[in-house]
């Protein structure tokens, strides 16, 4: 039978003192801990152990939510994933986000996170859509010629690419082929980077720390250490994930 105590919790956060909090949080609630601070350090906690939840921040440098989600669906279909973000209004999961259920940071409190993690314990997975869930990827900026640009993560061979945009369609699944394989990748270009500002997260992060302590200088110490390891490029870190696998 499985416990509360043994349930493995992976949270992905790049904030280090919104990690800190939420993983003391659920430490204290006896849940099996592991952090990540981006989509790529969370791939790599995951060749070495699979958790039972994932719990990632959907608007990260690097590697987004977004696209972990979307690698994690693929390869790791029976992990239960819950996707948390300041940069929505609606307490549901936002239209195209692959995940079993959805944090609303600053709409919701630390016991309502505490609750919907529970609730997903118990019952198990809402929905199982997998291969057709479209990938979400941040606005890369512009290419030389002026046009925007965006780098998509194929969801069947991993392989990253850039290509240009005609027009910054906001919120429409579209779809393009890989450069480097035969599949048709399904995407929606992420503008909530826009619309989350920085005040917002400020606020909520204010208003979360209020109601917990701070977590030990052991753990923040360990985590600056791991913040300050050099960084390959995307593509390099994803390939090098591959190669171990
Ligand atoms: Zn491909």
């Amino acid at each position: 039978m499985r416990t509360k105590s043994k349930t493995r919790i992976l949270v992905v956060e790049d904030d280090t003192t919104v990690r800190l909090t939420i993983s003391k949080l659920l430490g204290d609630e006896g849940y099996d801990v592991s952090t990540a601070n981006d989509g790529f350090d969370a791939l790599l906690h995951l060749q070495q152990a699979i958790p039972e939840l994932i719990l990632s921040d959907l608007n990260m440098p690097q590697m987004s939510g977004f696209e972990l989600l979307s690698v994690v669906r693929r390869r790791f279909p029976e992990v239960l994933v819950v996707a948390s973000s300041g940069a929505y209004d609606s307490i549901a999961v936002p239209t195209g986000v692959i995940a079993d259920a959805f944090y609303a940071k600053g709409q919701e409190s630390a016991a309502e996170l505490l609750e919907i993690l529970a609730h997903l314990i118990r019952t198990g997975p809402t929905r199982r859509k997998g291969e057709s869930a479209p990938v979400w990827i941040p606005r890369n900026g512009k290419d030389h010629d002026g046009k925007p640009f965006v780098v998509l993560t194929c969801t069947q061979c991993l392989r990253s690419f850039p290509f240009t945009v005609e027009h910054e369609a906001s919120g429409e699944v579209l779809k393009t082929p890989c450069i480097y394989c035969p599949h048709e990748v399904t995407y929606i270009i992420d503008f909530s980077r826009s619309v989350n500002s920085p005040e917002k997260r400020a606020a909520w992060k204010a208003a979360f720390l209020k109601s917990q302590k701070e977590s030990s200088e052991a753990t923040l110490s360990r985590v600056t250490a791991e913040m300050a390891e050099p960084r390959m490029t995307k593509s390099a870190r994803l390939q090098n994930i591959l190669n171990r696998t």
